[in-house]
């Protein structure tokens, strides 16, 4: 995959515009509209939508009824929309059964909703396994309501009606797929998560052009009860995911982090630590943890994928999170680029890992007669790397791992000495020793 052009400047910019365009639809796990927004993925990338049943059993779990809401709003006496979903869809608790009511304002309040710590913002709020309704709105405007009745409107519906996620599979040479997975159930809110949204997009358009060792699986679900339905459904194909990622938060100013898979140790891990490093920037590595985002069900232990999740702030520990201000000022076009960068780079990892063999395992061959001195500037020492390792035992990713280079170095090297006929793809676990003496 070293023959691909580096990505173009651009791409950041596409995917803003399109976290720009599908800020604005208010998504929640169900309902029109996470259609609308996969009908909006849909020209960009031909994925494709299902719809699941409400009642259906998902593991330890149910598909729940659909959510559509249409209209929300607290009118006072003098008939001002004093909260108004039309402002903000944040203002209404997502999953809020209808209502229809007038009401003072100490009924009211007990379902009104502020961050006393920020009151400019509006918070985020969900109510999606437990019936119940309420407003959710900036903590100054909830200080200057004035005693008095209010009507309450929620014009929502609760009904049975489906789960609906889209799925993009572009096949490779090998069955054995590489899963990229995002929550689509996030109504305003741009980083958590337009932001991995957008990448995912920005990811399958660049995967579809190539031709690709792996098949790449691309999930645009509802959060946990998406990740849940799409295991349970797809109990057979989960075997087949020898990688993944899901992608969340990755748009904002903040240093990348990457959470590894359960098994910390998985060629994921190992491919996205190694391309953070090289990087040069900052950024964290954290152990698993069974909380966060979907990686939670992937690697459920009935499960294990080998599925980390790449972040640049991680939930919670931003101030703007599940806030009105997580919204498009956060994330800028250079952060998404570079998250994009990275992971198109830990992919081009995935994709040229190999074993090699070396043919001329007995003292090393000399590169000079063969020309390869200069054949690239100061590449040398890679080659010699590469030659000495290449016993079947190490992957190129070893190889650059213990040599301190990047990957692209010790793949171009092998690339090179194969061309040479010093080096031979092997399967892992082949042996020098096994080999008669030259
Ligand atoms: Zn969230």
């Amino acid at each position: 995959m070293s023959d691909l052009n580096h990505p173009p400047i651009q791409v950041g910019d596409a995917m803003y515009q399109l976290a720009a365009e599908l800020f604005p639809i208010c998504r929640s796990i169900t309902g029109d509209g996470v259609r609308a927004t996969l009908a909006h993925i849909q020209r960009q990338i031909p994925l494709t939508t299902h719809e699941v049943a409400s009642g259906t059993p998902v593991f330890d779990w149910t598909v729940p009824k659909e959510w559509n809401i249409r209209d929300a709003y607290i009118r006072n006496e003098a008939g001002a929309r004093v909260v108004d979903f039309r402002q903000s869809n944040l203002h209404v608790v997502n999953y809020s059964v209808p209502v229809n009511q007038t009401m003072s304002l100490a009924e009211l309040k007990k379902h009104l909703f502020s961050l006393p710590d920020k009151p400019d913002w509006i918070p985020y709020r969900t109510s999606y396994y437990k019936e119940n309704w309420g407003f959710c709105l900036r903590h100054r405007d909830l200080l200057n309501l004035t005693d008095g009745n209010y009507e309450v409107v929620i014009d929502s519906s609760l009904e049975p009606g489906h789960l609906t996620y889209g799925e993009y599979l572009i096949p490779g040479q090998s069955a054995d797929e590489v899963l990229i997975s995002c929550h689509t159930c996030h109504p305003s809110l741009a980083n958590d998560n337009l932001s991995g949204v957008s990448l995912a997009v920005a990811l399958a358009q660049r995967m579809r052009a190539l031709s690709a060792r792996y098949s790449y699986r691309f999930l645009f679900i509802p959060g946990t009860i998406g990740a849940i339905t799409w295991l349970a459904l797809n109990k057979d194909k989960a075997a087949r995911i020898k990688h993944g990622l899901v992608l969340t938060c990755v748009g904002d100013p903040g240093q990348t982090t990457y959470k590894k898979s359960r098994r910390g140790d998985a060629d994921i891990d190992r491919a996205t630590l190694h391309v953070l490093k090289q990087s040069g920037s900052p950024f964290a590595a954290i152990d698993f943890y069974p909380y966060g985002y979907d990686e939670r069900q992937y690697c459920s232990p009935g499960f294990n994928l080998a599925v980390g999740c790449l972040m640049r702030s991680q939930h919670g520990e931003f101030a703007e999170y599940h806030t009105s201000a997580d919204n498009l000022d956060l994330i800028q076009p250079a952060f998404l680029q570079d998250s994009y960068n990275k992971v198109a780079a830990l992919i081009d990892v995935l994709e040229g890992n190999r074993y090699y063999m070396n043919q001329n395992p007995y003292c090393e061959p000399q590169l000079g007669k063969r020309g390869l001195y200069d054949v690239v500037d100061g590449e040398v020492m890679a080659m010699l790397w590469t030659l000495n390792f290449s016993d079947g035992k190490h992957s190129l990713l070893d190889i650059a791992e213990r040599a301190g280079m990047s990957f692209e170095r010790i793949h171009k090297s092998a690339q090179i000495l194969a061309a040479h006929g010093l080096l031979k793809e092997s399967g892992a676990g082949d042996s020098i020793a096994s080999r008669p003496a030259a």
